[in-house]
């Protein structure tokens, strides 16, 4: 299968083959002619699945048929749970769009808001935001919604697991009935279910089923092992690897020991997390993805959305409380196709969260050395 089959525009066409990509991912291939086809869409997809481009591509076809946006107003609105993930929702929609005469913005908190203004003064076709951001921007006029065409949840599960849901309702009651909406979200719980009820009329599901991504597409394996042991662990695994790995660590200070314990080591690291600014962040990522360091760690709101092609190893130095996140932390590897390999530490004390880890992905996870 390729792109010229799902109705794509010429000009879109090109941008896609600009970047590379030949053939599209399943997400890609359901959401793009079910959002062209103008109805609301419901799909599950986690990160890695190709999902950005999946509602970026079309929505830009959409929105350029029409009138461009007036002065302090958005067309399109594209909320996402973290800046990290606007911050690259908005460089899809730049990268696929450059051949369109459409315009965009992205706004999130925790920099300067004055630029924010400024940008949203001309109007812009597409809007990335976060939801605190946005409602500031709207509360001192910036931007209004009279016109807005299209809504999009980016990853609606995690928004509601970092309790944005009052001020969607907010938003929700600030923009025109008649639009239409795309929902994405890792899984659909009762409650997504729920919120999607509110939002979407009769939408089109999706469902590129992302326990077959994780089960079929990444090894999974574990350790057992004693909590003071895990740190020596990690450094004779990534010294033994050469490859680039994201560890998951539970807590921000756990995470900054960490990093000092690799230092220690020799091991270039750096950790992310939400006591770091933007620009830290930001810079971080951005040495990482350049591979001036080997080892990111980072919490698990802090990781979400991040955007890093074809990682190799994925660690859970800390099992996650909710085994939905396990998911998305080794979501991380293996995307697109390639394949990764997912290892957790587990002690004695992380038993439950393994065993149910383990019922939730229906198969056991290989153990790499004794039980104790
Ligand atoms: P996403 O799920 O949107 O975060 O995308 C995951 C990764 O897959 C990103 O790094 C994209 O650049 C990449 N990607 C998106 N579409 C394709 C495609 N059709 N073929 C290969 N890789 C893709």
């Amino acid at each position: 299968m390729t792109f010229t089959t799902l109705g794509l525009s010429d000009s879109l066409l090109r941008s896609v083959a600009h970047t590379g990509y030949t053939t599209p991912t399943p997400i890609q291939a359901q959401a793009i002619p079910a959002v062209l086809s103008g109805g609301d869409v419901m799909a599950a997809a986690q990160t890695g699945t190709g999902k950005t481009a999946g509602f970026v591509l079309p929505m830009l076809q959409q929105l350029g048929a029409n009138a461009r946006a007036k002065p302090g107003r958005a067309r399109a609105l594209i909320l996402t749970p973290t800046r990290e993930l606007a911050a690259q929702v908005h460089q899809s929609i730049l990268t696929y769009g450059k051949n369109e005469r459409l315009t965009s913005a992205v706004v999130f908190g925790g920099v300067n808001i004055t630029p924010q203004l400024r940008a949203l003064r001309r109007g812009v076709d597409l809007l990335v935001a976060t939801p605190g951001r946005l409602l500031d921007l709207y509360q001192q006029k910036a931007v209004r919604f009279d016109d807005l065409e299209l809504l999009v949840l980016d990853e609606a599960d995690r928004m509601l697991d970092m309790g944005f849901i009052t001020d969607i309702r907010r938003i929700l009651k600030l923009i025109p009935q008649r639009r239409q909406n795309l929902m994405f979200s890792a899984t659909f719980s009762r409650e997504i279910r729920q919120l999607a009820g509110t939002i979407c009329k009769n939408p089109i599901e999706i469902d590129v089923s992302p326990r077959n991504l994780t089960v079929e597409a990444i090894s999974q394996k574990l350790y057992w092992v004693e909590k003071e042991r895990k740190a020596r662990l990690l450094c004779d695994l990534v010294q033994d690897t050469h490859e680039q790995v994201l560890v998951f660590a539970r807590t921000k200070h756990g995470a900054d020991k960490l990093v000092k314990r690799l230092g220690k080591n020799s091991i270039s690291a750096s950790a992310i997390h939400s006591n770091k600014t933007q620009a830290q962040r930001t810079r971080v990522l951005d040495n990482f993805k350049k591979n001036k360091i080997q080892v990111l760690v980072a919490t698990d709101i802090a990781a979400r959305g991040i955007d890093i092609e074809l990682l190799p190893v994925v660690v859970n130095y800390d099992l996650p409380h909710a085994p939905g996140d396990y998911i998305h932390r080794i979501g991380r590897t293996g995307r697109a196709g390639a394949s990764g390999q997912a290892i957790s530490f587990v002690t004695r004390d992380e038993k439950k969260q393994l065993r149910a880890i383990e019922s939730l992905i229906k198969r056991n996870i290989e153990c790499l050395n004794t039980k104790h």
